[in-house]
C-alpha cells in the first residue's frame, strides 16, 4: 500500500454512473402545495386493507432518515437507507466496481454476501484469509492489491467469528488504501469499541454499514443504513431503485427508532445472556473453546461437531454450522436466545450422549 495522495471517490466510480443523474418522479421534482395528484398512476379509491398504502412511498425516506439521525448523530444528508444492508453491498459494488475488470478485497471466515454479491455482479473477489486469532494478515494484504482493486470488506465485529478486527489495522487500511473502505458494523451495539461512525470526516473512502436487523430486532423489516461523505450518498442513490424502502418499513421503524432506550436495555441483556451461556458452554466436556465475542451470538468448537449439530436439529434446536469453514473447523455459531431458549439449550447438550 502506497501513501495515498487523496483520489476523489468520482474517479473512483464507474464511469457509466458516475454520468447518470438519480431517477426523479414528478413529485420529487415538485416542491409546493398540492392536494390532487394525479401524476404517479395510484389508486385513487385507496388500498383495499384498513392502512392506506395507495400513494408511492418517499424515494429517499427522509422522515426516517430524521429519525435515525437524532440516534446516531449522523446528519440525513450523510445517509442512505436500503432494503437491509444487504441491498447496499450490491449496490456499493455496482458503483464502484467494473465487471470484469475490477476486483475487492475480503477476509474470510466472514459475511459470505461480500462474494455472492461481487459473483452476481461478475467482479473478481480476493479473498485473503484472517490470520488463526481472527485479526487481519496486515503483512500479506498489499500483495493482493492492485490498480483494478476499487473496494475493501471489512466485518466489525465479525460474523461468524464474533470479534472485533483490532482498530489501528482498520485505520491502517483506511489511511492507505486509495479505493472505498467498507466497515460493517451489523453488530456494533454489542461491542466494547465504538463505532467508526465518527471517523467518517477523517476519512472520505469510508462506508459505515449499519443495520436495525440486530440489536434493534427488526430482521423482518429489512432496513439497513449506510453513513459515508454526501459524494458517495450521492452515487449510492443513483443506483438504487427508486422506491426501495415501503412506507410499512418506513413507518414503522420511525416507530421503534422511538424506543431507544428499550433497545439498549435489551442489548444490555442480550450482552449478559451472552456471558452467561459462555459459562454454561465452557464446563460442558464436548465444548473444545469458544472464542471472544463482541456480539449476539458464540462461535463454539465442539468435539464432534457435525453430530452434535445434527442432535441439536433433531431437538428442534437450529443452530449454524460452520464446522467446514476454514479457520472455523469443528465450530457451530451459535446465538444467545432468551433465558428460556438458551437453558434448554444447554439442558438438550448436557443429554447428548458422545460414543
Ligand atoms: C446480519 C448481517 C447483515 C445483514 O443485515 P440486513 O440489514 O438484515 O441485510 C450484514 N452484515 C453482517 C455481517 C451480518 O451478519
Amino acid at each position: 500500500m502506497t501513501n495515498k495522495t487523496t483520489s476523489p471517490i468520482s474517479s473512483l466510480t464507474r464511469a457509466n454512473i458516475s454520468n447518470l443523474k438519480p431517477y426523479a418522479s414528478a413529485r420529487s421534482e415538485f416542491s409546493g402545495e398540492a392536494s390532487i395528484f394525479l401524476d404517479a398512476n395510484e389508486n385513487s379509491l385507496g388500498s383495499p386493507i384498513e392502512t392506506d398504502y395507495s400513494r408511492y412511498p418517499d424515494p429517499m425516506q427522509w422522515k426516517l432518515k430524521a429519525e435515525i439521525a437524532k440516534v446516531k448523530g449522523m446528519p440525513a444528508t450523510h445517509q442512505f437507507i436500503g432494503n437491509g444492508s444487504d441491498e447496499i453491498i450490491d449496490i456499493i459494488i455496482r458503483v464502484f466496481c467494473e465487471p470484469g475488470r475490477d476486483n475487492f478485497l475480503m477476509f474470510p471466515p466472514t459475511f459470505d454476501l461480500y462474494e455472492i454479491w461481487g459473483k452476481v455482479n461478475g467482479v473478481e473477489v480476493r479473498k485473503v484469509s484472517l490470520l488463526p486469532d481472527f485479526q487481519l494478515d496486515m503483512e500479506h494484504i498489499p500483495n493482493y492489491i492492485d490498480e483494478h482493486t476499487k473496494i475493501i470488506f471489512l466485518c466489525s465485529p465479525n460474523n461468524p467469528t464474533g470479534a472485533c478486527l483490532n482498530r489501528e489495522d482498520v485505520e491502517t487500511i483506511l489511511t492507505h488504501f486509495e479505493g472505498i473502505v467498507v466497515v460493517d458494523e451489523a453488530y456494533i451495539n454489542f461491542a466494547q469499541q465504538h463505532s467508526f461512525i465518527k471517523e467518517l470526516t477523517a476519512y472520505p473512502n469510508l462506508i459505515v454499514l449499519q443495520t436495525l436487523s440486530k440489536a434493534w430486532g427488526l430482521a423482518g423489516l429489512r432496513i439497513g443504513i449506510a453513513f459515508a461523505s454526501e459524494e458517495i450518498i450521492h452515487y449510492l442513490n443513483i443506483v438504487k431503485p427508486p422506491y426501495n424502502m415501503s412506507d410499512a418499513a418506513i413507518n414503522l421503524g420511525i416507530e421503534a427508532l422511538q424506543q431507544v432506550d428499550l433497545v439498549n436495555e435489551r442489548i444490555k441483556i442480550l450482552v449478559e445472556s451472552r456471558k452467561k451461556l459462555e459459562r454454561e458452554l465452557i464446563q460442558l466436556p464436548l465444548v473444545i473453546n469458544i472464542y471472544p465475542s463482541d456480539s449476539n451470538f458464540l462461535l463454539v468448537k465442539f468435539q464432534d461437531a457435525d453430530r452434535v449439530y445434527q442432535y441439536l436439529l433433531e431437538n428442534g434446536i437450529v443452530v449454524r454450522s460452520r464446522s467446514k469453514v476454514p479457520l472455523c473447523e469443528g465450530c457451530l455459531r451459535i446465538t444467545v436466545g432468551t433465558e428460556d431458549e438458551n437453558n434448554t439449550l444447554i439442558t438438550t447438550l448436557k443429554n447428548f450422549k458422545s460414543e
